[in-house]
């Protein structure tokens, strides 16, 4: 079957250069970094030209790059293993980050330490009057996302870094959605932490980065993998070479076109949200009002279901609220923090753009949803679905 792949923030096509970079390592050139032999050594070299690739693309230093299976490693390492030496206890978040970001330092509320969310607005930004009352001199460190993988709403970074350091605490952005869809900001200077995913844009899976800046001492991370002390003792593991040769290609292409690729997916994104509010009026778009990621559309259809929808879409792929949580139940807590109600939430797929899709995917893309909608709305559990709904929730 011919599909038409609308789920970007999910993960996106690995770029034929970027495989065709990897496919030696797999094969002929399979050395292990830490060998003492050609081979190894040959390995070595690729890898440290690779983090030399990278941190060029990141405008960052090489020695303040660690490689990681991706961004749910880089997250957990970080926030697994940090520990201020200054005894601060309170950590910070935000109500919409990923699992990634709030489970382990969940986690580690059973060893002690102090840990606040902040809220968001109704257009999915963290607020700042939040972010004002819980970050205190109390505050190791601040966690926020560059943007958001279900709304695209892009986060209010600068402000929160300063307040962060202004207070003395340290600040870590999880920049997994941005990289690949908007330019490197000048933001990145002020994280003293970040986050990376190579399969956002258009790199492997099983590819990421943590940027610890230089400034900040590597000693406040305890490693949570022991063994062979790679990426300075703190990711033990055998050096994923092909990948780390994959993120790298991927960095570097993602510079290059990230100009151009900002332009035409928004365009498309835009044309298809036109599109889709005229055919089904009762749609609605979350965040549409704040700044966006071009590419990502949060929309709900009162009254449909979004597993329904889905499971009668069999040719377009989109996300049910977000992918990366799914096989957990309930609705998504992104969307339920923006003050949409249980039920909306239920009712909202996530339908993210990317390079490779076009003005008439789009087109397709609204057709087949609103002839899903239309046989949808004639079924009976849909329409119990509705009846369960407030009549105010159906209007709005
Ligand atoms: N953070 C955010 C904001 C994400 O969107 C994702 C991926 N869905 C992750 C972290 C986890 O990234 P990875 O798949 O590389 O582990």
């Amino acid at each position: 079957m011919q599909y038409v792949y609308l789920d970007n923030n999910a993960t996106t096509p690995c770029d034929v250069a970027v495989l065709d970079a990897m496919l030696p390592f797999f094969s002929d050139r399979f050395g292990n970094p830490v060998s003492p032999h050609a081979m190894g050594r040959e390995a070595f070299s690729v890898v440290a030209e690779a983090r030399e690739g990278v941190a060029q693309s990141l405008r960052c230093s090489p020695k303040e790059l660690l490689f990681t299976s991706g961004a749910t490693e880089s997250n957990n390492i970080l926030l697994l293993g940090f520990s201020p030496q200054n005894k601060r206890r309170r950590f910070v978040t935000s109500a919409i980050e990923h699992k990634s970001i709030q489970m382990p330092l969940r986690h580690r509320l059973n060893y002690g330490i102090d840990l606040k969310e902040m809220s968001v607005t109704t257009s999915g930004i963290v607020d700042l009057s939040s972010a004002d009352s819980l970050i205190d001199r109390d505050t190791a460190l601040v966690s926020v996302q560059a943007a958001n993988n279900e709304t695209g709403v892009l986060q209010p970074i600068e402000d929160l870094a300063d307040m962060a350091h202004s207070r003395g605490a340290l600040f870590h952005c999880d920049a997994s959605q941005w990289v690949g869809k908007l330019p490197i900001p000048q933001w990145f200077d002020q994280c003293d932490f970040l986050s990376v995913s190579g399969h956002k844009f258009y790199g492997p899976k099983g590819a990421g980065v943590l940027v610890v800046r230089s400034g900040t001492p590597r000693r406040y991370i305890a490693p949570i993998l022991f063994g062979g002390g790679q990426e300075d003792g703190l990711r033990s593991g055998t050096s994923n070479v092909p990948c780390i040769v994959g993120l790298s290609v991927a960095c570097r292409l993602a510079v290059e076109r990230v100009a151009k690729d900002e332009v035409d997916v928004q365009e498309v994104r835009n044309r298809f949200e036109a599109s889709i509010t005229v055919t089904l009026p009762q749609a609605r778009i979350n965040g549409a009002s704040a700044k966006r990621l071009p590419g990502s559309c949060s929309l709900t259809i009162p009254g449909i279901p979004a597993s329904m929808l889905i499971a009668n879409l069999p040719a377009l792929c989109i996300g049910e609220g977000s992918a990366c949580t799914s096989g957990t139940t309930g609705p998504s807590h992104v969307l339920l923090a923006m003050g949409l109600s249980r039920d909306e939430a239920d009712c909202t797929v996530r339908i993210s753009f990317g390079r490779q899709n076009t003005m008439p995917e789009a087109g397709t893309a609204v057709e087949m949803i609103s002839e899903a909608v239309e046989r949808l709305s004639n079924q009976t559990c849909v329409r119990q679905h509705q009846r369960r709904m407030s009549p105010a929730e159906q209007k709005r």
